[in-house]
């Protein structure tokens, strides 16, 4: 038990939600996607599955557009400086091959 709050600790005020992991955040590329859907079901708050591979949006800072929102590619880069930040943080850390191909990109 103490290890679970350390652990949330951690990861400051965001708390991740349990189905971070299960999320696909990716392509079959392994590209980053530039936005991720929401799920309906936890807005309702009736969504009960563990392995759910949408977003659990508790955030009411990010802007939802069409049931899906926006990546944040500076968080991913870990830059993002906006206190308040519209664009939706990936909470779990992401394998390297998006990381690789954002910084590749980023750079002409
Ligand atoms: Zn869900
Ligand atoms: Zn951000």
């Amino acid at each position: 038990m103490w290890i679970a709050l350390a652990a949330l600790a951690t990861v400051g005020a965001q708390v991740v939600p349990q189905n971070a992991h299960c999320v696909v955040y990716t392509d079959s590329c392994g590209q980053l996607l530039d936005t991720l859907p929401v799920c309906q079901d936890f807005n309702r708050q009736v969504c009960n599955r563990p392995a759910c591979k949408f977003i659990h949006l508790s955030d009411g800072n990010v802007e939802v557009i069409e049931n899906r929102v926006t990546v944040c590619r500076d968080a991913v880069k870990g830059a993002c400086m906006r206190p308040q930040c519209k664009y939706y943080h990936i909470p779990v850390a992401l394998p390297p091959a998006p990381l690789m191909a954002i910084a590749s990109s980023a750079t002409p």
